[in-house]
């Protein structure tokens, strides 16, 4: 009787193990994706943020032979896991830095799975606001529940160990790197990594691509600069910070360009002609962006938002 509890305490003890794996491992697709030769990459699926058990934002490494620099780090800690594991597959060097492209949960839950390997975290000055908002807080808890158990008590908010405020080259192994500190552009703060031999740039969010950009607080004056700074820089490739590597800059760029470009001209507009909001925005033909994913969820809050800040603009100007 003793044994046959004993073998059944055993065999439910097996059974929960199991599923404690099972619930480590999210069942996505990842595989690294080369870009260059020393560059790789693993790419998000298109979707919402709890979507695709979050795997919806990019994550590159670069494989300097004197250690691995990543940029951003994945929206879940399971999500890390999976993708060092690729880097596994590839070299045994340690994780020396990750390069955070801005703090947005899609971004950064996985941090803390390099920062237990060793990792050096930096991340732009703008940042301090963001993790001492109640908002960085809210958001992690919302995602303890809109993502669980991906997310859960365990995922915690990894503060870097270096601000960003200026860019700065730095060399690892035989490659250099920039890292461009944009100010506020897509969020509080946003950095983009150059990697200067291969002529790879990293744009994080600061280029969207086949869906309508989310202005969120953008600076769009900074954006548009940064955007026209890419341009000017000519690299090889862009990987996103969500959707497909590009060797066609400048054709990944028109989408957000031009749609900055249009949402500040006719607010701008309207603005001068003291025209209020509501009907400045019904008579934009959008017809242009009204077609393109995520236009119904983010257009007329970005539009309301460029047009607050086009009236700053113009009393600063006063
Ligand atoms: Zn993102």
């Amino acid at each position: 009787m003793m044994k046959l509890a004993t073998f059944v305490m055993l065999f439910l003890s097996c059974l929960a193990a199991f599923a404690e794996d099972s619930a480590k491992q999210p069942d996505v697709d990842m595989q690294a994706i080369k870009v260059s030769d020393h560059v790789w990459y693993v790419e998000g699926k298109a979707g919402t943020a709890t979507e695709n058990e979050g795997f919806v934002s990019n994550a590159s490494f670069i494989i300097t032979g004197d250690g691995v620099v990543l940029y951003d780090s994945l929206g879940t800690p399971a999500l890390a896991e999976l993708l060092l594991k690729e880097i596994r597959k590839l070299t045994n060097e340690p994780i020396r830095k990750v390069i955070v492209s801005h703090y947005h949960a899609d971004h950064i839950y996985g941090l803390q799975v390099f920062k237990d390997e060793g990792a050096e975290i930096l991340a732009p000055a703008g940042v301090i606001d963001y993790l001492n908002s109640d908002s960085a807080n809210s958001r992690l808890q919302e995602r303890r529940v809109s993502l669980a158990p991906w997310v859960n008590e365990n995922t915690r908010l990894v503060a870097p160990d270096r601000y960003i405020k200026e860019s700065e080259k730095f060399k690892l192994g035989e490659i250099e790197f920039t890292i461009s500190a944009l100010g506020s552009a897509h969020s509080e703060g946003d950095l983009t990594l150059f990697v200067e031999p291969d002529k790879v740039l990293f744009s994080g969010d600061v280029i969207f691509d086949g869906r309508i950009p989310w202005l969120g607080d953008a600076d769009t004056v900074n954006w548009l600069a940064t955007l026209n700074n890419i341009k000017t820089a000519k690299p090889v490739a862009i990987v996103p910070g969500h959707g497909g590597l590009s060797n066609d800059p400048e054709a990944l760029i028109k989408l957000t360009y031009n749609y900055l470009k249009f949402v500040r001209e006719k607010m701008k507009a309207a603005v001068d002609d003291w025209v209020p909001f509501d009907d400045a925005y019904d008579e934009v033909d959008w017809g242009e962006y009204e077609y393109l994913p995520a236009f119904f969820e983010a257009n007329r809050r970005n539009a309301y938002q460029v047009y607050l800040s086009l009236e700053q603009e113009s009393l600063g100007s006063k």
